[in-house]
Parts: structure tokens; sequence; C-alpha cells
């Protein structure tokens, strides 16, 4: 191919939030030219509980991005409780691979800290651009992306990859037909909102079958706390439903809320199955949830997207600087994916069915920790990231 003919981007990256932000910053920091686009706005909230992992944290320690999150005034987290029927076992964070601590940074935070760091790496970055399908070139390759403006103008963007990162309905895999290869059976849905003044210690995790809860202390002084059950009993939720179930899975979590100011509203998450979908084919790829969604019980949604924006901008990389074909790059990606989450996936999907008994959640608990310990330790292996502002140019 001649240099006039290349495509604008090494990649155009669909989403900006933990996956897609995350994916454009470590390419730009590999060197490569990438466009973000997002059809929200910079700095919006979405749907989540916000909680990060180990591994989560970690990435943005690699990253050099951890020091952001705290001077955002996220508060560390040093302990998480698990309460059951009849017991109550405290564990403590081990300082260990540089983190000494949890966090739990609002969307509002982590999100465009990401973004920022994407485009300060050299990423072009555009808000309100509504992807609506993939393009491609003669022989059916994927080569770049349709959609509009906020202003209605036709936006078109090529590419040597296209990547998807748009999310649980997202759009590039439906136009790729990205098929579905792993799908759970359990569904759970969530209501949670954030309290102002509730004292906390750490991670809470309460679980009471159909009657799960937690706290997620956040920015501005705030906990988040969710409830977790069958959408039968969840329903539309809200803050009653949450009060009625929270009494139920810990009774004294029920007392602190009273003496808290309650937000104005909730937010409610109705539910969907787990599913991973294949998540790579000729010029395009699938990062986050829009290629690997799970219940959000376990909390884990997020600290696996960074953890995969890193599998998935490694690929990339080497396909496009030709240290390996493309299908060997792109597969192993997600050879690795899905055998750091095969566990993960299973567990949550029981964890999420709600029909464990007491002793039983236990076990799967351990069990999930146990995968998590696996995690960490291929994340804590990756060679380490280019920093901000050093770019390795490939031609
Ligand atoms: C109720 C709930 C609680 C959760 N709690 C936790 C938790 O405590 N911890 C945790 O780790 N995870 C949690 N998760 C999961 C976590 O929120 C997700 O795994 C994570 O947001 C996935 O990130 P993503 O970047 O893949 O997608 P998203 O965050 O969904 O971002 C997708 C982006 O793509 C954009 N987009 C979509 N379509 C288009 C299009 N056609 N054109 C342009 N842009 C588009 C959207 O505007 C959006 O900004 C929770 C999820 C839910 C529902």
């Amino acid at each position: 191919m001649r240099e006039h003919e290349r495509p604008a981007y090494d990649a155009v990256i669909v989403g900006a939030r933990v996956a897609g932000a995350a994916t454009a910053l470590l390419l730009a920091r590999f060197g490569l030219r990438v466009l973000l686009v997002d059809r929200g706005r910079l700095g919006a909230d979405t749907m989540s509980t916000h909680a990060l992992m180990r591994g989560g944290v970690l990435q943005l320690s690699r990253w050099g991005l951890l020091d952001a999150v705290v001077a955002a005034g996220t508060p560390p987290v040093y302990r998480t409780t698990f309460r059951y029927a009849d017991d109550v076992v405290p564990v403590a964070v081990k300082p260990s691979l540089g983190v000494a601590a949890l966090y739990a940074p609002r969307r509002t935070v982590l999100d465009p800290i990401l973004v920022d760091a994407a485009a300060a790496a050299g990423a072009d970055v555009r808000f309100g651009v509504a992807v609506a399908d993939v393009s491609r070139d003669e022989r059916g390759r994927v080569d770049g992306v349709v959609g509009r403006t906020r202003t209605g103008e036709v936006f078109r963007a090529r590419a040597r990859f296209v990547v998807g990162a748009d999310g649980i309905r997202s759009t590039v895999a439906e136009r790729v037909r990205a098929p579905v290869e792993r799908i759970g059976s359990s569904v759970a849905a969530v209501t949670y909102g954030h309290w102002t003044g509730l004292e906390t210690d750490g991670y809470e995790w309460n679980f009471r079958r159909d009657a799960a809860s937690g706290v997620v202390p956040t920015n501005g002084g705030q906990a988040c706390v969710y409830v977790s059950a069958s959408p039968r009993r969840i329903g539309r939720g809200g803050r009653e439903t949450l009060t009625r179930i929270v009494a139920e899975s810990s009774p004294p979590l029920a007392e602190r809320l009273a003496a808290a100011a309650a937000p104005a509203a909730l937010r409610t998450f109705t539910g969907s199955r787990g599913r991973v979908r294949r998540s790579w084919g000729e010029g395009w790829a699938l990062v986050g949830d829009a290629g690997y969604f799970k219940d959000p019980l376990t909390a884990h949604g997020q600290t696996d997207a960074l953890r995969d924006a890193e599998l998935l901008a490694r690929a990339l990389f080497a396909a496009i600087a030709g240290d390996l074909p493309e299908h060997e790059a792109l597969a192993g990606y997600q050879r690795t994916r899905d055998e750091l989450s095969s566990t993960f996936f299973e567990l949550t999907d029981v964890i999420a069915g709600h029909g464990w008994t007491d002793d039983e959640i236990q076990v799967l608990l351990r069990r999930l920790s146990a995968a998590m310990s696996d995690e960490v330790k291929t994340l804590s292996d990756l060679p380490p990231v280019p920093p901000a502002g050093r770019l390795v140019h490939c031609g």
C-alpha cells in the first residue's frame, strides 16, 4: 500500500470509558495514530457502583494514573468486610506490587482521567459522535466507522482497526456480527444510590441469598450503597426497595443508613445475562463489556476492562508493527482474556443466580479470590508501558 493510501488512523476506538479510553491511551503511548470517539459527553456519569479490585488499581498504578485518582479525593480502601448469615470476615488489603489500597472513583472522575491521558499521549478524541456502522474495503475487511455528529453531520473515519469499546449493547459487535460464544444463565438486578455522611470502613459486601448488599466509599464524602437480588424482588428499584433488602441483608447497615443523608434518586439495573462474544476479526476487535459482560455483583467489569485494554493494545501493536501476524496476535488476545476470565465468568453466574446456601457462598467467594490472584500475577508480569510523553513510533 502506498503511503498516501494508508488509512488515516491505526485504530479508531468507539466508546471512551474504561475499556476504550484505556485502549486509546496505551495505543497512543505505543506511538500509534488513534482516534477515540464517543456519542456521549466527557465526564458524564454512567450506571456503575464503580468499585475497583486489585487488578484495576494495579493497572492504573502501572500506567502512572493512580496519583490522579488519589488527587481527585478518592478515599483509599484498606479493608474489605464480608458479612454472611452467621459470620463476619474482615480482610485487610495487603500492600503489594505498588498497590497499598483499593479505590472506587466515581465514573465522572475515572473516565475523564483516562480520556485526558489518552489525549495527552497523542490520541485524537471526539465526543458527540454516534457510530452507526462500520465501513468495509472491497475485500470485506472492516476499514473504518460511519456515524453522525451531535449536530447531524455525517462522520466517517478510516483506520486499520476498528475497536468496539461501546459497552453491553455494542453497535460495533452487532455490525461486525460478532458471534456470542458463551452465555450465562443467571439474571440479577441492582438498585443503588450515593449516601452522604454514611460511616464507612472500606468495602462492605453482605451476602444473603436473594438479598445481597454493599457499601463502596467514594469521592465527595459519599458512599455508594447497593442491593442485588432477583429482578422480581428489585422490580423498579428505588429507596424503599433498597432499605427493605438492606434490612434483611445487614441490619447494622440499615441502622447506619437511617442516620445518613439519602440520595434524591436511585438508579436501577434490571439485569442481563453474562455473555462472551468472539472479540476479533478482519480489521476489528472488541474490548470491555462489548466483548465480555458479566453480572455486576462480583464488581469486576472495570477491572477486567482495564486488564483487557492492555492485552488488546499489545496485540494490536504487535500486528501493526509486524511482530506477529494479525490473526495470531488477535487470537492470542482473546485466548488470554478468556483464560483469565473463564472461572470468574462461571462463578459470577452462580453468585448472581442467588441460589446458594450460606455455606456455599463463602466457598464461591474464596474461589473468586483465587481467580483474582491469578489475574494480578499475570498483570504484574507484563512489561512496563511507555510512560506519558515517551512515544515509540512504529512504521
Ligand atoms: C449496576 C452496575 C454496577 C456495576 N458495578 C461495578 C463495580 O462496582 N465495579 C466494576 O468493576 N464494574 C461494575 N460494573 C460494570 C462496569 O460498569 C462495566 O463493566 C464497565 O462500565 C464497562 O466499561 P466499558 O468501557 O466496556 O463500557 P461502558 O462503560 O458501557 O462505556 C461504553 C461507552 O461507549 C459509548 N457508546 C456506545 N455506543 C456508541 C456508539 N454507537 N457510538 C459512539 N459511542 C458509543 C457510550 O456512550 C459509553 O460512553 C457495574 C455495572 C452495572 C450495570
